[in-house]
């Protein structure tokens, strides 16, 4: 017999990058204060953060969540489904629902439980998943735990999922996923042709748009705004742990399709509530983003100012249109090089290797966040030079 336990004690690649140093994961900080951290007694200047907008350390944000801390405690004890839910979770529903225009909005704990606990109730057996090759892994779970066909279309290429939706049968239902912001590589999903091929075939649509919440649009709406798009979306999925400032995620939708989910979502209905603080920290954080508009300013001037200094000195940030800004190098001891090094002289960046991302794309993937000061970036181009030239990978 075989024990259970044998693969663990097989695994030692965590035990050998750690005694070369180069191990560049769950790496504690100490003090956080927006876009500056301690780790290991050193002030590094944080530029790894989904925070696009800086808003965890906001005052109206911060005082929210105390004022809910206060007043509620510090958890809902349980699901929303039974004494888990307060008025405050339903007044953050009416308000999302209104910021990306639809009838009604349904959060969840975490943004990874979202996008699995909507597409798994909705996909039965004789209904078909169609997603871009790209998804976040949250998505790629939720169609597992479906009980329908799953197929993955070439990322952000119309005739690819148009070759899917041409064999789909006739009387299966078919979702397309696809996210409105790419993760890893910064790109927007083409959904104005997505939208429009999806139709055709009389598809429903989905939107990942956990990094184009906030971010994207005029008003920070997401993907939607960006191509004015706003009714075409079937389902709008997003996260509070970038932008939003906080934890959990929310779906949007026509109301009789949210409820439908609200009562047929396992990750919703076994899992506890969003905790009050976290919640109100959202709420104040929307609230933010509509009455204090330069702070979305303040990110664009920043991603420019982080796009072009990568792209003048000449390192491969692919298709970026975000302030997700990757270094591409193409391999996991490249990638766990540079991201030591620009370590070792004040960065905090995320380091990336497969299957993040598929091999010979490894990276490091730095984000400008609205409230890095020109300092900061200027100080993160300084660094990126230097060691860029160091390592070869630049000239
Ligand atoms: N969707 C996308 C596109 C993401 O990038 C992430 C998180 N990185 C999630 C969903 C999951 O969200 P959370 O981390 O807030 O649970």
């Amino acid at each position: 017999m075989t024990d259970l336990f044998d693969k663990c004690t097989a695994f030692n690649r965590d035990i050998e990058a750690m005694s070369t140093g180069f191990y560049p994961f769950f790496r504690a900080i100490s003090r956080m204060d927006g876009p500056h951290v301690i780790v290991d007694g050193r002030e590094l200047i944080m530029v790894g953060s989904n925070n696009y907008l800086g808003l965890t350390t906001h005052p109206k944000v911060r005082q929210a969540a105390m004022r809910a801390l206060k007043e509620y405690g510090t958890s809902c004890s349980g699901s929303r489904f039974l004494n888990g839910t307060l008025e405050l979770h339903e007044q953050l529903e009416a308000s999302l629902a209104r910021f990306v225009g639809k009838q009604a909005a349904l959060i969840f704990s975490t943004g990874f439980q979202t996008s699995q606990g909507v597409i798994a109730p909705l996909i039965g057996r004789s209904d078909t998943v169609i997603m871009d090759r790209l998804v976040h892994a949250s998505t790629v779970e939720g169609t597992r735990l479906g009980f329908g066909k799953v197929r993955r279309f070439l990322h952000s290429d119309v005739d690819s999922l148009r070759s899917y939706l041409e064999v789909s049968t006739d009387g299966t239902g078919i979702l397309v996923v696809v996210d409105g912001v790419y993760s890893m590589d910064g790109d927007i999903a083409p959904l104005p042709e997505i939208i429009a091929t999806a139709k055709e075939f009389g598809a429903r649509i989905m939107v990942d748009d956990a990094h184009g919440i906030g971010v994207l649009g005029k008003e920070g709406r997401g993907t939607q705004e960006h191509f004015g798009l706003n009714d075409e979306i079937d389902l709008v999925i997003g996260t509070f742990s970038k932008s939003l400032a906080s934890l959990g995620g929310f779906v949007a939708g026509d109301a009789r399709v949210v409820s439908y989910i609200k009562h047929h979502s396992r990750a919703l209905i076994f899992a506890a509530a969003m905790p009050p603080s976290s919640v109100a920290a959202v709420q104040a954080a929307l609230d933010v983003i509509q009455t204090e508009p330069d702070t979305l300013e303040r990110l664009w001037r920043n991603t420019r100012f982080l796009t072009e200094g990568m792209l003048d000195l000449g390192f491969d940030i692919g298709p970026t249109q975000t302030p997700i800004v990757p270094l591409i190098v193409g391999d996991d001891a490249r990638a766990a090089i540079l991201w030591k090094r620009l370590f070792d002289e004040g960065l905090y960046t995320n380091c990336v290797v497969a299957p993040g991302v598929p091999r010979g794309q490894q990276r490091i993937r730095m984000c400008a966040m609205a409230t890095h000061s020109e300092e900061d970036l200027k100080r993160t181009v300084e660094i990126c030079a230097q060691v860029g030239k160091e390592l070869g990978l630049i000239k």
